[in-house]
């Protein structure tokens, strides 16, 4: 059995120039534990790495990956619940203070939700899974007023914003809410342009979250090298 050897040269680079600069750090986290200030639900996606978006150390961030960044409402039965679990671990034992619910453009969750919807033979677990969904997808429309890009857009957005009523509906989050001990946020990046917004509930909208220094966008392949 090997890594691959992707795996095995980054690990090298890791040990090579990162693990000194960060190697205090680890041993104070192994010996006292770690405290992250903030859990961050995020996508599988492998372009949409919140250490790599918010540039955090170790120990900083608290982060469970699923598929479409979802979480399932409330349902204490003898079920296995793996984002469940975890957010209980976040939030009972290591009192974080945030709780960031990240979707992204392009999400291949999302797009299966739209294209699968209403087939008769759904496969074993995505769609089961996406079903989730159903309820921001009712909010939105069918999106036949709009085209595809931008349905399946509001569709991810309408999403991160109701998994915060689902995270609600577990009453230790709902508490530590009401006592203003926890914040629940909703944010978006976009894969193209690596802008990231955040969803302000007064405006029912997202904003941009640094815009002003976003790097502009690549030049076309075709275009004449700068000078
Ligand atoms: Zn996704």
């Amino acid at each position: 059995m090997k890594l691959p050897s992707r795996l095995v040269d980054g690990y090298r680079a890791f040990v090579a120039h990162r693990l000194p600069l960060e190697r205090s750090r680890y041993e104070k986290l192994a010996e006292t534990g770690q405290k992250p200030e903030v859990m961050v639900i995020c996508c599988c996606d492998s372009r949409v790495s919140p250490e790599v978006i918010f540039d955090a150390h170790p120990g900083e961030l608290f982060v469970v990956r699923n598929v479409a960044n979802l979480v399932p409402p409330h349902s204490p039965t003898g079920f296995t619940h793996g984002v469940s679990a975890a957010l209980e671990f976040a939030v009972q034992l290591l009192e974080v203070g945030h709780i960031v619910v990240m979707g992204h453009s392009h999400c291949g969750g999302v797009r299966a939700y739209v294209e699968h919807r209403g087939r008769p033979d759904p496969g074993d677990f995505i769609d089961n899974w996406m079903s989730l969904i159903a309820p921001a997808a009712k909010s939105v429309g069918d999106g036949a007023d709009t085209n595809r890009a931008d349905y399946l857009r509001r569709l991810e957005q309408a999403s991160a914003v109701a998994t915060l009523t689902n995270l609600m509906s577990f009453p230790w989050v709902r508490n530590r809410v009401e006592q203003g001990e926890l914040q629940l946020i909703a944010a978006y990046f976009d894969v193209g342009s690596g802008a990231l917004m955040v969803y302000d509930p007064a405006l029912a909208a997202f904003a941009a979250v640094g815009a002003e220094e976003l790097p502009r966008a690549s030049a076309p392949a075709s275009a004449p090298p700068a000078r």
